[in-house]
């Protein structure tokens, strides 16, 4: 264990190489404060350097729920018609069969959400619907809190 040439005390870490009325000596940094330095050296243990993993907290995930809208049936016909489409003609475009189109035109079919997508495409018009939940925080949550008490006054 290399020591420092000044103080004797035992170097780790950085240590530095100082001039000295013409010598060089390897000395600690409270040794080196006010000298020359002319190099530094480390003496700590070469280790490979540790990689502290954190874990990435996990986010909560906002679930996105997407639905078709209520009146599907009339806005696809609606569109459809407007841009002079027949229903077979539709169904080619979007890659279904006619009867397929005739039932949800008729309301009595809830497109899957791929071939709503397709059908807005097509006709311009929006089917899908995202609902975005958001997660509550519990601060939120206290507000809704009924305690026994409350619910025994309710009773009366
Ligand atoms: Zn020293």
């Amino acid at each position: 264990m290399a020591k420092c040439e000044l103080c004797g005390r035992e170097l780790q870490g950085l240590a530095y190489r100082i001039r000295l009325e013409g010598a060089e000596l390897i000395v600690c940094p409270a040794c080196a404060r006010g000298k020359t330095i002319v190099g530094t050296i480390n003496f700590s243990r070469t280790q490979p350097p540790r990689q502290i993993k954190t874990a990435p907290k996990p986010k909560k995930p906002v679930e996105v729920e997407q639905t078709i809208v209520e009146n599907y049936g009339d806005i696809i016909r609606n569109a459809r018609e407007k841009m002079g489409l027949t229903r077979d003609m539709l169904a080619a475009m979007v890659g279904e069969k006619e009867s397929i189109i005739r039932r949800i035109e008729a309301g009595q079919l809830e497109p899957t959400i791929e071939l709503a997508r397709k059908l807005e495409k097509v006709l311009k018009i929006k089917l899908v619907e995202e609902i975005i939940d958001y997660e509550m925080e519990s601060g939120d949550l206290k507000n809704y809190d009924i305690t026994l008490g409350d619910i025994a006054e309710f009773k009366d």
